[in-house]
């Protein structure tokens, strides 16, 4: 049977359906062994689309054996993971800090601007 009349059958990707399968197995098995809790919050993971594979360790820009290490890996709620994704990035930090900077700024001009009109200097 071709991709295409998997695709057809199923409604949807037969790759996106065999994603979503191994998805639902995989939690199926983690509920069976009494795994199925969050790696972040410890709150059970209940539905697939929860689920995601975290890495304890952040591999990014770091080592793609980090990404490999099977004892690197845990299970976390999809929300909990993409939080710690980007409270752990230096560069989301660094960005963060330019963000305050730049409100301070505008809202010091903000504040000077008005203080001029007002004649106060
Ligand atoms: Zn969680």
């Amino acid at each position: 049977m071709s991709n295409e009349r998997k695709t057809q059958q199923l409604g949807m990707s037969f790759n996106k359906a065999s994603g979503r399968l191994k998805k639902m197995y995989l939690l199926h098995l983690l509920q069976r062994l009494g795994e199925d809790k969050c790696y972040r919050c410890g709150q059970a993971i209940e539905t697939v689309d929860d689920l995601s594979l975290d890495h304890k360790e952040p591999w990014v820009g770091v080592s793609v054996d980090l990404f490999w290490d099977l004892n690197n890996i845990a299970y976390s709620h999809l929300a909990c993971n993409s939080r710690a994704g980007s409270e752990g990035k230096p560069w989301s930090n660094a960005r963060r800090q330019a963000q305050v900077e730049r409100a301070r700024k505008q809202y010091v001009s903000g504040r000077s601007g008005l203080a001029n009109q007002s004649g106060i200097v």
